[in-house]
């Protein structure tokens, strides 16, 4: 990948997009239906490339190599270190190429090049490696069985799995999706979201020079109605792994449902809460709060986008966190000065917008930002409400941007109250020293993850997934890999006694 100087004093990748055809069964193929869709660059709204368009028919071809792949193909039966050498390979492939697949998720989903380039990329590379050791340690136990008899369990990967994919982290997604499964032996279909195809065909591309065989990952890009729900009721896919909005989600274990009854797991939605209490250090927890409503452009499932402030430090925060958000650089993401790229497109620039509005005519105080804040492209400001009140749109519906929404509290119990009033359970931050504080919140406040004093704070061996209408089932960790994985048990009598 070759680059240029940009116009503006920083470097621009010249971007080659090198694989826009359907993966499947090892081959860059054609839809069935020789269409194509258009994916967008959010700098300019410019079209980037145009994209094989999957359906029915092409779901159909992919779960038809899965299968095939995994009922008489070596994958599921070789050793587990035989499959980890090969995700190894798979990750340093991915590391040997973090510049060109930063870009592509640059300019696909509007995402900072640094933070592609030294967290999303190398993340996911990690994720492949701490699956590939997890490889050969998968195994059942021995049973302490009442009668005569011996027995035992298996660990058998669960088949042909589905993963249905969002378009805010293409890359960490992808990764959090395939790498236990591939681990657990499965054999996989992915759809990426419409919005971001790039990088997914790039790892397919990988994966087959790393050596994984041909039909085992399949890569069918297409829109959720066709070819999301082809996958969701297929009756020869064995599980479904989502990760999307909580109304996808009900739609897809529905449609699981309705079909063959295959398993589902499920990361939906946040609204997640951060409480910061009065012996914070301010500056400290104005950042930490930045960070988490603003990373990304707030387009993350896990945003922290309720702020509860205890009422001694309320004002002093409020003042700092408009002051920092006014010092935010929003640009082209390819800037290394730039804190905030591009909403991922119209639509979610419009519905941002929307929701700011609707929180202006719903009586909360616009203290900074609220606009758009570029003549092409989905910028939008770093915005700040205050006097939210918890029953109000903004403080209890999902934005998914730049949006924060400061309130004010008196006691451990109202807090505690506060954060726990949403139908939401995904993750919840609280920045304190007191330890029977922090000791009293991390257990009641009801959400798949807690960070104390830290926000984002993501790892390969923490699982991560949502309590309540977030959904269910664990991404990363060793939990994820149960997912992609039945117990079998067996069963013998001891010493030819009769049972
Ligand atoms: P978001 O609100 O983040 O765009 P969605 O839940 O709409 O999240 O989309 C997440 C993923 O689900 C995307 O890959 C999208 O194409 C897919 N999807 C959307 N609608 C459906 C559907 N009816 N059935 C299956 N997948 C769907």
């Amino acid at each position: 990948m070759a680059a240029a100087n940009g116009e503006k004093g920083f470097q621009v990748p010249e971007l080659e997009i090198k694989f826009t055809k359907l993966f499947i069964n090892g081959q860059f193929v054609d839809a069935a239906s020789g269409k194509t869709f258009e994916t967008r660059d959010p700098r300019t709204g410019e079209v980037i490339a145009r994209i094989a368009e999957g359906d029915k028919a092409d779901v159909d071809l992919a779960v038809k190599a899965a299968r095939e792949a995994f009922d008489n193909g070596p994958w599921p039966r070789m050793p587990g270190c035989a499959r980890g050498r090969i995700l190894h390979k798979f990750a340093d492939l991915v590391d040997q190429h973090v510049e060109e697949l930063a870009a592509l998720d640059t300019v696909d989903a509007g995402k900072l090049f640094q933070m592609g380039k030294l967290m999303d990329i190398p993340g996911g590379a990690n994720l492949l490696r701490y699956y590939a050791g997890a490889a050969d340690k998968i195994h059942g136990e021995t049973l302490k069985m009442s009668r005569p008899l011996q027995a035992y369990t298996l660990k058998e990967p669960v088949g042909v799995v589905g993963h249905i994919v969002p378009w805010n982290y293409p890359t960490t997604m992808f990764f959090f999706k395939v790498s236990p499964a591939l681990a657990a032996g499965c054999t996989m279909v992915v759809k990426p979201a419409e919005q971001t195809p790039l990088s997914a065909l790039f790892y397919a591309h990988l994966a087959k020079e790393a050596g994984i065989p041909d039909g085992v990952l399949n890569i069918v890009p297409g829109f959720g109605p066709t070819a999301g729900a082809a996958i969701a009721s297929h009756m020869d896919i064995d599980k479904i792994s989502f990760t999307g909005s909580t109304e996808v989600g009900r739609i897809i274990m529905q449609a699981a449902a309705m079909s063959n009854l295959k398993s589902v797991s499920l990361e939906l939605g946040g609204k997640s809460p951060v409480i910061v209490f009065d012996d914070a250090d301010v500056d400290m927890a104005v950042n930490l709060v930045n960070m988490a409503t603003y990373t990304n452009k707030g387009e993350i499932c896990v945003a922290g986008s309720r702020i509860y402030v205890q009422e001694g430090i309320y004002d002093a925060f409020v003042k700092k966190s408009v002051e920092l958000a006014k010092k935010s650089v929003v640009g082209d993401p390819f800037n290394p000065n730039v804190n905030q790229g591009p909403q991922v497109d119209k639509d979610q620039y419009e519905k941002v917008l929307k929701y700011i509005d609707v929180g202006k005519r719903e009586g909360a105080t616009l203290l900074t930002g609220g606009k758009p804040c570029s003549e092409k492209g989905y910028y939008i400001e770093p915005t700040i409400f205050t006097d939210v009140k918890d029953d109000m749109s903004i403080a209890q519906e999902e934005i998914f941007g730049p949006v924060m929404s400061l309130m004010k509290f008196k006691t451990v119990e109202e807090a505690i109250q506060k954060a726990n009033n949403t139908r939401y359970g995904l993750a919840a931050g609280v920045v304190t020293k007191n330890i029977d504080t922090m000791n009293t919140v991390s257990r009641s406040v009801r959400a798949g993850v807690i960070w104390v004093n830290c926000y984002f704070a993501f790892d390969p061996d923490a699982p991560f997934g949502g309590y309540k209408m977030s959904g269910f089932g664990k991404d990363m960790g060793i939990d994820a890999l149960d997912k992609y994985l039945h117990t079998k048990t067996v069963v013998t009598p001891l010493y030819n006694t009769p049972w």
